[in-house]
Formats: structure tokens, C-alpha cells, sequence
């Protein structure tokens, strides 16, 4: 396709009429189970596991301030279909079929066939797209080819209507779409960042329009580029790159542009919410923010960004657009996605004491004093309870966010770190008792090292990774921040992390009373070297590398560490009884390893020193040794845990009086995983399936 303008005359009705609105009035059902009374765990698949999350806190909320969160919850879900259309451009009508054969009166739902449909449907779900969410490679059905074209021809042709284009026939359809499921060699990948290969054309992420090449759409972006400017817009953030007529250009996501009919919607909701904010400075960013979904422009984007950081009081915040862009294999254009939240006070005063000391984490940090801020700019820091997920964070959702991205903005206004709280409870509860710890961890003294610790510095380091490790040191003078081209994403990460890691074991995270004793970042530093270098590879099938960008800064920290210990082994891995152990014999010495190696990241982004940055990331964080791969592997598979866990969101009501004046908001745990896709896509479904 390339290139649908939005097309739903449905859609364009629904804007006049809310659904989701009962009018009649209902009485107040806000409450949070328990830890214990909560039933954590929803549905168990493939590599996945999907959880539900507690919303504490719900309760206190003003009626004005439940109106809002509503309001901008509803707007969350209305991009859903933004992001699988940009994972690629066959995802949404391979959705709506799929739906549709699952959904189908009288067929038979116990065959083989059957369930493992249901199974792959799962999986799409979970990574909005036929591409795992996670390694990026496309999912093998489970199911025959054979099998399912039967079932596409008993559909009516009511339920094929969304999905084919004008004067398409059937079989046309399905001859272009079936080889996208079924042949492994058509779109194998999300995202290839293989050495050598063109980026775009091998990618089937759906950002550049089909025959752009990684050449011409890197030329077209350096042209608009001005080294000169000190305050550059993020060039190519919001559109997809496409040749027309033989020129290359850009369809922007906007109200009247690419994406309409799904922005229409969400600005319909996110202009309720405008007369409903909390405060000014709330209202000022959430009207510049409508301001950019209907123009587009990224000035305008700017603008907001900058009002967004500047609004600190309020307790509801919200991401809610085009973010991300680690879905480019270019890192230009980014992936809606949505996190409505609110702020929990108690947890925020511990980064309020990581923030307010943000200074001093710089100046006595190990990198090059000439790569140090001299005055880092506020970093407000938060821990908040998500409400709503949506878009490219759901059902996956992130531990932490910081933002905006644009790097002059952070320099000149600071940035907005949140940790999400709930998210962390709920990953934490799930994993208890697993056995987890026995099988992989050797000598009692780690292992209670880490029942006692890890949850803590867990949150800590992700605190310190996010409020103070993405915003810490500057770039030489002159130094793009671009410059670091592909290996951008896993140096920053890694960056952000190392800073985490040296200072979650510094007296001084004691002294402010954020850690018990300087005993507890052992933990931190056990777990991350052996997630780092054995654990994390659970995620990935044999045989193949490591291409998700956290993973990747993770494994070239641990293997640069375990490489760089020296004779007397600060870090090593032991075999015992046929298993392999990560030992560590010196964690001061392992503290001083990763402040060696911050400092050396450190100039690599200063001075965008692209070669060092490729030296890293390719000899360090890419290849698994596949002997310890297998041995791994097999080891995890009798814990019978999943790798990945997922979220089905809580369902939320609104009720009204005759006035239409809001009276209340309802809160429901009870959705389970398919009738929650389901009912986003019968609910939130604006765009068009058909692929042009
Ligand atoms: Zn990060």
C-alpha cells in the first residue's frame, strides 16, 4: 500500500457519537485489590506471558482529575491501529483476517490448526504486527497455509470488504497476502541492521514508502540538515518517506494527512481533555500538542515538548504521540504510543533526592571532565502509576521513559524521567517462586544477596539510568548527534546504563538514605552481569544474534567487563556439573570496570567517534556463543517461565447525568486478553485494512 489516506466515512461518524459514554448515572467504583487479593497473571503463550497491573491510587483522584485520565485514556486506544501500520504495511488486513476466520460462526475451534492460529493471533497482538515485538523476526504460523485459505473462503464477503481494494478480487488478495504469512523468505525481518546490507529495502518496517533505498533516504534528511542550527526541529519524525513520480517525498501524519481518520479521533478525545486540565501549564502543552496532530509541524512539536517538560505540578500526565524511533532502522521516524498516568507522591520523593543531587552525580562521575555538563538542567524526576497503555507500548510496556529526545531540548529546558511503578509490581510479583535464582545462580551469599536486594536496585538503577544517565555529559563542540549514525541507540543505552551501574554502588545513594547499605548494589551488579551475559539470551531462538537495542548494550557491557578482568578475574563464568556461573570475585574492582568503560562510551558520543562505536557494538554485543546459547535455553525451558510478559489494560467507565456532566469512573480488572483485542478492534479500528 504506501500510502493510505484514511478512508472510513465510519470513522467519520463516530466522531459525533461517543459509545463508550454511558449516560446513565452510576455510583463511584474505584477501588485496588491487594497484592495478595490480585490475580496477577491473565494468559500464558508461545514465549509470553500476559499480566494485568494494579492502578493504586485511582481512588484519591479528584472527579476532575478521573474526567481527564478518562478523556486521554480513550485517546490512547485510538491510535492502536497508527502502529501496526507502521510495522508494516500488511499487518493491519492480516489482523482484520485473521479476526475474522477466529471469530467465524462454526468453525471448529478444537482442531490443530485451529489452535494454532489462535496462538499466532496471540503473538501479532502482542507485537501490533507479524514481526516479534522483541528480535524483530517474523513469526512462524503454526497453522497450514491449506487449512487457512479454507477458512478465507467460507468468510463473507462482508468481513473480506475492509481488507480488499477496490476491483481486487479474492484470490488477488490472498496471492499477495498468504506469502507474507507463510514464506519465511518474504519480509523475514522488522528491522535489519546487518553489516553491509541496505537498511530499508531489507527491513519490512513500513516508515519509507517501497524502493526507497538507506541511500537516498540518509541523503534526503542530510540536505535538510544545518550544522549551523543549534535548535534543529527532529527532521522526518512524523511522516513516512515515499517516491513519487520519481521524487522522494514525505506523507506526514496528521488531521488531514496520513493517519487521519485515527489523529481525528484522538484529538477528538484530547480535545475533551483540554477542558478538563488540572492546571495551566497542563493546558498550555496539551493545546500545543493538538496544535502539532493538526498541522504536522515540528516546530510546533518543539514548542510542545518544551511546554510538556515545563508542566511539573500536575498529578495526570501523559505521553501520547510520535515518540520512539527504534523502530526505524534509521532511527528517524517514530512509533506512536501512549502512557496515561498519574504521579505517586510517595514513591516520587525517592527520585526527587536522585534529581535534586543531579549536579553532584556529574562532577564526580569518571568521564573526561571536557565531556561533563557544567550545569545540568533540571531533571524532574517522577515515579507514576500507568492507567492506560497504548500503541507501540501496549501490551509491552517500558519500566521507564524519559523525554523529549531532541537533544538541544534536554541541554537547554532538561528532560522528564518517570519509572512506572505498577508495571515493575506487577513483572516483580510474577516471576516470585519461580526457581528462577536456584537454577542460575551459584553460592547462597548471591542468592540472598538478591532476594533481600535486587527489587530495590532494580528501581533504583532504572531511576538512575533514566533521570540521570540519558541527561548527563555533553557532546564536543561541532559533534552532531547524529553522528554516531546505527550505533546510536545501543551506545546512549549503554551509556545511560553504566551510569546507572557506577553510582547505584557509590555510599552516596546510602547517605541519602536510598539504599539500606553498601552491600546492597551487589545485587545489582550480580544480576546484571548474568542477565547480561547467559540469562538474557532466553529471549532469543538458537541460533539467532541479538538485534534489540537494550539487549544488545546489555551484552557488551557484560562480555567488555568479562574481557577486560584481568589475571585476577574481577568477573568470571565457571562451570560446575555441567553449568555455567557467573562469578564475581571483586565487585569494587567490577565498580571500577564499568566507570572505565562509561568514560570511554562517554568520549565515543562526545567526539562521535563512529568507528569505536562499531568496534563495540559489532565485537561485543551481537553474537551468542551457541554452545552456552543451548545449554541456557534448555536450562530455562524447565522453569517453565516465559521471556516476555505483556499487559491487557484495565477497562474504565465513564458515567454521565442528563447534563452530560461526568459523574463518575468505574474500573474493571475482569477483561481477559482475546476479549480485550477483540473489542479494541471492533471499538478502536479507524484505519483502512487495504494495502495499496
Ligand atoms: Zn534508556
Amino acid at each position: 500500500m504506501k500510502k493510505y489516506y484514511l478512508i472510513f466515512a465510519m470513522a467519520i461518524l463516530a466522531l459525533t457519537a461517543c459509545s463508550d459514554e454511558k449516560k446513565e448515572a452510576a455510583p463511584q467504583q474505584l477501588f485496588t485489590p491487594e497484592i495478595e487479593d490480585f490475580d496477577y497473571i491473565v494468559d500464558n503463550f508461545a514465549d509470553l506471558q500476559i499480566l494485568r497491573y494494579r492502578v493504586v491510587g485511582i481512588e484519591n483522584l479528584t472527579l476532575q482529575q478521573q474526567e481527564l485520565l478518562y478523556y486521554l485514556s480513550q485517546a490512547a486506544l485510538c491510535g492502536r491501529d497508527i502502529i501496526y501500520d507502521q510495522n508494516g504495511r500488511y499487518n493491519l488486513a492480516i489482523r482484520t483476517l485473521l479476526e475474522a476466520v477466529y471469530t467465524m460462526e462454526g468453525i471448529d475451534t478444537t482442531s490443530a490448526d485451529y489452535k494454532a492460529m489462535e496462538v499466532y493471533l496471540k503473538r501479532v497482538w502482542v507485537s501490533n504486527g507479524i514481526h516479534h515485538h522483541y528480535s524483530g523476526v517474523k513469526f512462524e504460523p503454526g497453522f497450514q497455509q491449506a487449512w487457512f485459505e479454507e477458512q478465507l473462503d467460507k468468510l463473507s464477503f462482508d468481513a473480506l470488504k475492509t481488507v480488499l481494494v477496490e476491483g481486487q478480487s479474492k484470490d488477488e488478495l490472498f496471492a499477495e497476502i498468504l506469502p507474507v504469512i507463510f514464506d519465511p523468505a518474504v519480509m523475514p525481518l522488522h528491522k535489519n541492521q546487518t553489516e553491509g546490507q541496505d537498511a530499508l529495502l531489507t527491513s519490512s518496517s513500513n516508515y519509507y514508502g517501497e524502493g526507497v533505498t538507506q541511500a537516498e533516504a540518509e541523503s534526503f534528511y542530510k540536505a535538510m540538515r544545518n550544522s549551523e542550527d543549534s535548535t534543529p526541529v527532529s527532521y522526518g519524525l512524523n511522516s513516512r518517506l515515499v517516491k513519487r513520480d520519481g521524487n522522494l517525498v514525505e506523507d506526514v501524519y496528521k488531521v488531514g494527512g496520513l493517519y487521519d481518520a485515527a489523529m481525528s479521533k484522538i484529538v477528538y478525545w484530547l480535545e475533551k481533555a483540554l477542558a478538563v486540565c488540572e492546571t495551566e501549564a497542563q493546558r498550555a502543552a496539551l493545546a500545543k500538542m493538538i496544535d502539532f496532530y493538526k498541522t504536522g509541524d515540528l516546530k510546533t512539536f518543539d514548542e510542545y515538548a518544551i511546554l510538556w517538560i515545563k508542566d511539573t505540578e500536575s498529578l495526570i500526565d501523559y505521553v501520547c504521540g510520535y515518540t520512539e524511533t527504534y523502530g526505524d532502522p534509521l532511527g528517524i521516524k517514530a512509533a506512536w504510543e501512549a502512557v496515561i498516568n498519574f504521579k505517586n507522591l510517595e514513591a516520587t520523593e525517592r527520585t526527587l533526592k536522585i534529581s535534586n543531587n543531579a549536579q553532584w552525580f556529574e562532577d564526580n562521575s569518571p568521564v573526561d571532565s571536557q565531556f561533563k555538563k557544567e550545569e545540568c538542567k533540571g531533571v524532574t524526576a517522577k515515579v507514576i502509576t500507568a492507567a492506560m497503555m497504548g500503541g507501540d507500548n501496549y501490551p509491552t510496556s517500558a519500566l521507564g521513559i524519559n523525554l523529549p529526545n531532541a537533544d538541544w531540548i534536554r541541554a537547554a529546558y532538561g528532560s522528564k524521567s518517570v519509572t512506572i511503578d505498577n508495571v515493575a509490581e506487577a513483572y516483580a510479583q510474577s516471576v516470585k517462586n519461580s526457581g528462577f535464582n536456584d537454577e542460575f545462580v551459584l553460592g547462597d551469599t548471591e542468592k540472598e544477596l538478591l532476594v533481600k536486594y535486587k527489587d530495590i536496585t532494580d528501581n533504583l538503577h532504572t531511576d538512575l539510568h533514566e533521570c540521570l544517565g540519558h541527561g548527563s555529559g555533553k557532546l564536543a563542540p561541532g559533534v552532531s548527534p547524529e553522528a554516531l549514525g546505527k550505533y546510536h541507540a545501543v551506545i546512549e543505552e549503554a551509556r545511560a546504563d553504566l551510569f546507572g551501574l557506577y553510582y547505584v554502588a557509590d555510599p552516596k545513594l546510602v547517605e541519602l538514605g536510598l539504599l539500606p547499605d553498601t552491600n546492597a548494589y551487589k545485587a545489582q551488579f550480580y544480576a546484571y552481569i548474568m542477565n547480561g551475559l547467559m540469562t538474557q539470551t532466553t529471549r532469543i531462538k538458537l541460533g539467532d544474534n541479538i538485534e534489540q537495542t537494550h539487549m544488545r548494550n546489555r551484552q557488551l557491557i557484560a562480555k567488555w567487563v568479562l574481557e577486560h578482568s584481568g589475571e585476577d578475574k574481577t568477573v568470571e563464568l565457571v562451570v560446575r556439573d555441567g553449568k555455567h556461573y557467573v562469578v564475581v570475585n571483586d565487585y569494587a574492582k567490577l565498580r571500577t570496570l564499568f566507570g572505565d568503560l562509561l568514560r570511554e562510551i562517554q568520549r565515543i558520543k562526545s567526539t562521535g567517534d563512529q568507528k569505536a562505536a562499531r568496534d563495540l557494538v559489532e565485537n561485543y554485543s551481537i553474537k551468542i556463543d551457541q554452545d552456552l546459547h543451548k545449554e541456557i535455553l534448555e536450562r530455562y525451558e524447565k522453569l517453565n517461565m516465559a521471556p516476555y510478559k505483556g499487559f491487557v489494560n484495565p477497562v474504565y467507565t465513564a458515567t454521565f447525568d442528563d447534563n452530560g456532566k461526568f459523574t463518575g469512573l468505574s474500573i474493571s480488572y475482569d477483561e481477559n486478553y482475546v476479549q480485550q483485542n477483540l473489542r479494541y478492534s471492533r471499538e478502536y479500528s479507524f484505519l483502512s485494512k487495504t494495502v495499496k
